[in-house]
């Protein structure tokens, strides 16, 4: 019953604040009638002033701390920020807050303490609210809504690189029990802000593709479900037409790669439930990009995406917005390998004949300490082998009238080496012996040769060595 009472007094309060929004602009305030800003002004602006921050999987609680101290000295008040509470190992989860508007909006981010980019973005959209306070876009967001924004809520996984709390709990699986310190502070604040709308910033798998061929889904969006039937309401409708005019800042720079996350409703996830509890909830997730630094790409998104939202939100140009336009939206999948070799014979080094197919490659980024401190690493390794013609790759390498084989030595590129390659029948303890060594296997390390025939049977000269790490 409280649920209904909730859903109306949203409504309602949706309207009003639109019906005040639509009297702002009636005032013609010179800033109301600034057009928004094209996503690649936005992209230029991130390249100039984005924060020197490292890669965001290698930010940590503590950086998240000086920036946040940062932020709030040199704004004079524009920013404030409070410790909204602390981790099960007290690690203070910072709120800061922006802006003068009428309108509250709630982001939070790093809820998965392994999925970190849109806590570097979000850092970049405070500096930039700071930065261009006083120039027409930013005022009237500030002037139109007050942010509530949550740069890491789960900083004892960030510390770890990993999904869960220090309890072991998913957080975003807890809206119901809240036994986590974390998931308690999230539901205070939507209780004491109650906001319009909310950004539950995630990273999704790398493997999770979109479209026909598979690409990556650099960015997927969902328009988050309240109950089971999927229903639509003033809350859905808002965050529909969000979720449709992030896809238009996102189109510019990677049209046909953004997916549509499933919506079946998750009874225990802070998505559904905030949406339950009142507030809209728009989830972003972030998902592979190809290159050496996909994070620079990714986080750039990220902050196209939000500022392009946050201002639409301002404005009352959401309300404009076609929610098919999230709808139509394909549908993730899980399609997506890191690398595939495609075509070569395969000389697998577990006395298999040789034989044709396709080596695939999947991982996760990881992140290691090390004496040196913290570091980036690939947990990568074959996955699949066979015909692969149905998966995409961040890199695809044809291999036709060529080799793979495992690395059995340090020899580089152009050497002649020696490979077994198989001939035998792969049966007894022959066969077993021989598995023992490296292998083109399922599980088998993401270390390979490319070869091309050498001089003699048995001899190969290395094409390429694909090794990710
Ligand atoms: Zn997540």
């Amino acid at each position: 019953m409280r649920r209904v009472v909730t859903a109306g007094v949203t409504a309602a309060s949706l309207l009003s604040i639109w019906t005040l929004l639509l009297a702002g602009a009636a005032c013609a305030s010179s800033s109301q009638e600034q057009p928004p800003p094209t996503p690649q002004a936005l992209a230029e602006v991130w390249e100039r002033e984005r924060r020197p921050l490292p890669p965001p999987p290698l930010v940590t609680h503590q950086i998240v701390e000086s920036e946040v101290a940062r932020l709030v000295q040199d704004s004079t008040g524009l920013v404030r920020s409070e410790i909204a509470g602390r981790s099960v190992e007290g690690r203070a989860i910072h709120h800061l807050t922006i802006g003068r508007g009428p309108t509250p909006v709630l982001l939070w981010s790093q809820m998965h303490g392994d999925e970190p980019t849109a806590t570097s973005a979000l850092l970049d959209i405070c500096q930039w609210l700071l930065t261009h306070q006083h120039e027409p876009v930013a005022a009237r967001l500030l002037d139109s809504l007050t942010l509530h924004v949550v740069p890491m809520l789960n900083p004892d996984g960030a510390e770890r690189f990993q999904r869960r709390n220090a309890q072991g709990i998913d957080i975003n699986r807890d809206a119901l029990h809240l036994q986590t310190p974390e998931g308690q502070v999230l539901k205070a604040l939507r209780d004491r802000f109650a906001p319009v709308v909310g950004f539950n910033l995630h990273n999704q798998n790398w493997r999770t593709s979109v479209g026909t061929p598979p690409r990556p889904a650099v960015v997927s969006l969902l328009a988050v479900a309240y109950d089971e039937a999927r229903s639509e309401d003033a809350r859905r409708h808002l965050t529909k037409r969000v979720s449709s005019v992030i896809v238009g800042a996102l189109e510019p720079f990677v049209a046909g790669q953004i997916g549509r996350y499933d919506d079946a409703f998750e009874e225990r996830a802070f998505g559904d439930n905030i949406t339950r509890w009142g507030t809209g909830v728009v989830l972003i997730e972030t998902g592979a990009w190809p290159g050496p630094d996909p994070d620079r790409m990714l986080v750039k998104l990220n902050f196209v995406a939000l500022i392009t939202a946050l201002d639409a939100i301002a404005t009352g140009a959401v309300d404009r917005a076609d929610p098919a336009v999230y709808e139509r939206l394909p549908e993730n999948d899980n399609l997506l390998l890191h690398t595939i070799v495609r075509g070569a014979t395969v000389l697998a080094g577990t006395r298999v004949p040789p034989f044709r197919a396709d080596v695939g490659i999947a991982g996760t980024r990881g992140v290691r300490q090390t004496p040196g401190g913290r570091r980036l690493q690939w947990q990568a390794s074959i996955q699949e082998i066979g015909d692969l013609r149905v998966y995409g790759a961040l890199e695809t390498i044809d291999g036709a009238g060529l080799f793979v084989s495992a690395v059995y030595s340090p020899a580089t590129v152009g050497q002649e080496v020696v490979v077994p390659d198989g001939g035998g029948a792969a049966t007894g303890a022959a066969g077993r012996a021989a598995s023992a060594g490296p292998t083109v296997t399922l599980g088998a390390p993401a270390r390979l040769w490319l070869l091309r025939a050498g001089s003699l049977p048995g001899r190969y000269r290395i094409e390429r060595v694909i090794e990710i790490r």
